[in-house]
Parts: C-alpha cells; sequence; structure tokens
C-alpha cells in the first residue's frame, strides 16, 4: 500500500519555496523571481528507504497567518489542506531576519491552532541561500540549537540554487515523521531501516 503524506512549505515572500521544491522535483532552479499568487500542489512520489511515498507538496503562497479554524481556512483559498498537512516545512532565508520572525510566528500558530496530539506534527524549519552564507544574520550553530532545542523541530540549511541539501532536508522531513508513528497504521513499517540507511529517490 502506498501512503500519501501532504507537506505544507510555508514561509514569507521570496525566500525560496517555489525554488526549493522545484529543484527536489524537476532539478531545474531560476533566477528570475515570479511571486507564487496562488496555492499550488505537486504530486512526487519518492522512495525512502525501499517504502514509496506519494507526496502532496502544497507551495502556500504567502498568507498573514496560520488559519485559526476550518472555516477560516475553507474561505481563504490560499489555505487549502493547510490545517490537515502531515508535515510542514518551514523555510526562511539566513540573510533576512524577518523571515525567520515570520517562520517562528507560524510554528506558534500550528502548535496553537491544531487540536490535540495534532499539534505534535513534524515541522521541519529550512534555512534557504545558504550559498549567501556571508550575509547571514545569526551565526548556523546558534539558530540550530535554537530550533531544536527550544522549538523541538527539525532543523536543515539548505542551496536551492545550487542543489546543495534539499534532497536531503525532504529525507530528514519523512524520517521524522516515520519517527513520530505516522505510520503508525500501517504494522509493515520499517523504522529500522529508515533511520539506519541514507536513501532517497524522487520518481
Ligand atoms: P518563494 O517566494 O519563497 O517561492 O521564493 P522563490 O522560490 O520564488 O525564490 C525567490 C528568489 O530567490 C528567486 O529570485 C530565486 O532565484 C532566489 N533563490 C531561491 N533560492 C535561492 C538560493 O538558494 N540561493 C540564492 N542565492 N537565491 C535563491
Ligand atoms: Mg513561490
Amino acid at each position: 500500500m502506498v501512503e500519501t503524506l501532504s507537506i505544507a512549505v510555508i514561509g514569507a515572500p521570496g525566500v525560496g519555496k517555489t525554488s526549493i521544491i522545484r529543484q527536489f522535483i524537476y532539478n531545474d532552479f531560476s533566477e528570475a523571481y515570479t511571486p507564487t499568487r496562488t496555492r499550488y500542489v505537486f504530486r512526487p512520489s519518492v522512495i525512502l528507504n525501499g517504502n514509496m511515498y506519494e507526496l502532496k507538496i502544497l507551495d502556500v503562497p504567502p498568507i498573514s497567518s496560520f488559519p485559526a479554524s476550518a472555516s477560516q481556512e475553507w474561505l481563504d483559498l490560499r489555505c487549502r489542506g493547510v490545517r490537515n498537512a502531515n508535515a510542514y516545512i518551514l523555510v526562511y532565508d539566513i540573510c533576512c531576519v524577518e523571515s525567520f520572525e515570520y517562520v517562528k510566528m507560524i510554528k506558534q500558530q500550528i502548535v496553537e491552532n491544531r487540536e490535540g496530539s495534532s499539534s505534535e506534527v513534524p515541522i521541519l524549519v529550512v534555512g534557504n541561500k545558504r550559498d549567501l552564507q556571508r550575509q547571514r544574520f545569526m551565526p548556523r550553530r546558534a539558530v540550530s540549537v535554537l530550533v531544536k532545542k527550544t522549538w523541538k523541530c527539525g532543523y536543515v540549511e539548505c542551496s536551492a540554487k545550487f542543489n546543495w541539501h534539499v534532497v536531503l532536508l525532504f529525507k530528514e522531513l519523512l524520517g521524522i515523521a516515520v519517527a513520530r508513528g505516522m505510520r503508525q497504521n500501517h504494522t509493515s513499517i520499517r523504522l529500522q531501516g529508515a533511520l539506519q540507511r541514507n536513501r532517497c529517490t524522487v520518481m
């Protein structure tokens, strides 16, 4: 049985959300900036450590806040499917402190607005534009410790431009999702293998 996992990619405008997704799926990058105005869904199939997953990746256009209720999500087309996503990738630009503040706000709202145990949904914070490392606003180690220890989220830095750590971040997120028991309904779970081996292939 192939499992579908929906992943919402959220972040301030221009941080590189669309670039990360396009690099992951198509090995493609554009220097030109085309703002994403409507919600777009990508549906790649991936194999992680021998298990196949159908991903539903939501490229979420700029939203002022995480939808606080199901009706709010329903009214705003940009947010459709965001509340019930199985996992979140929150992207910021390592050179732009405001984009980090935005990610911090969305992370808090996800935890507050998703009810019960679903507030423990896997969240991966991604620092993009690593190639512009010299202009970063905070040392990598400091952000990593803050995000992992205080926020209890995963943390990866990548460069969509140079396709550096892009596959790794999706692999990392799936790894967290599997480890948190996302596949708890399926006894065929091969957690051991998923954590030990290190492969992720886009079909
Ligand atoms: P989005 O609004 O978050 O979807 O951002 P885009 O993916 O459209 O990217 C915004 C701009 O940042 C574009 O001009 C991209 O070429 C550029 N960009 C995206 N990722 C990187 C990166 O890793 N490094 C650099 N230097 N530029 C990037
Ligand atoms: Mg975009």
